[in-house]
């Protein structure tokens, strides 16, 4: 099947583990959090600096919306952000004893955590198979014809039902590291794509 080996050949030229993937799920869950509407590379410049200061749930529970704002301002949204990293830690707290859940479900009652981020932490943090659809495996995955879907949520069922589970985590590792390099959301490379020649996007630009 050319889906299973197209992930092979982005995963081939992409070994490198995510972004996003933090070794331990508390790390993955807020940075995936704290990365909407802004680079990962920003996130992680920031990261560092929000766990130094509030090294704990507890600390990040009860810090001050201010000091919060000014760790965050880098990265945008800092307001919303700050109260969201809060109100997670808090509900981490209250609900799962300040351990991160493991199921999409439990995921999901968090403040600020959406599908996408739940499936990031899942796939990520605890290696289980699933698919999150980020602007960049949306683009990707519509170009390359994997799925006609309008919405995130119809892209991944596309994706779930073309793609055998054991490559779901690769999914998002891999093609968004391609979206970033070679597919970009403006002029994609085509010229120097891998997948070209299975590539059904009508609007490649003529080399
Ligand atoms: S051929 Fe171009 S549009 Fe198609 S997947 Fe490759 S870079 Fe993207």
């Amino acid at each position: 099947m050319n889906v299973i080996r197209m992930i092979k050949i982005v995963s081939d030229r992409y070994p490198e583990k995510g972004m996003m993937d933090m070794g331990k799920a508390e790390d993955t869950l807020i940075a995936t959090l704290l990365s909407a509407r802004t680079t990962d590379k920003q996130v992680l410049r920031v990261y560092p600096v929000l766990r130094k200061r509030f090294p704990t749930m507890k600390a990040l529970a009860e810090a001050s919306l201010e000091e919060l704002g000014v760790i965050l301002r880098p990265i945008g949204f800092y307001n919303v952000k700050a109260k969201s990293v809060k109100a997670l830690a808090k509900q981490l707290l209250d609900n799962f004893n300040g351990i991160v859940p493991h199921t999409i479900e439990e995921l999901m009652t968090l403040p600020g955590v959406g599908r996408k981020t739940a499936s990031c932490v899942l796939a990520y943090a605890f290696k289980i198979p699933a698919i999150a659809v980020d602007t960049h495996v949306f683009r990707v995955v519509h170009r390359l014809g994997w799925s006609k879907g309008k919405t995130p949520i119809e892209v991944e069922r596309d994706l779930r039902a073309g793609i055998p589970e054991y490559l779901w985590i690769e999914v998002n590792r891999t093609i968004v590291q391609f979206g970033r390099e070679i597919c970009k959301p403006g002029r994609p490379q085509c010229e120097k794509c891998p997948l070209a020649k299975w590539c059904v996007y009508p609007n490649k630009p003529k080399i």
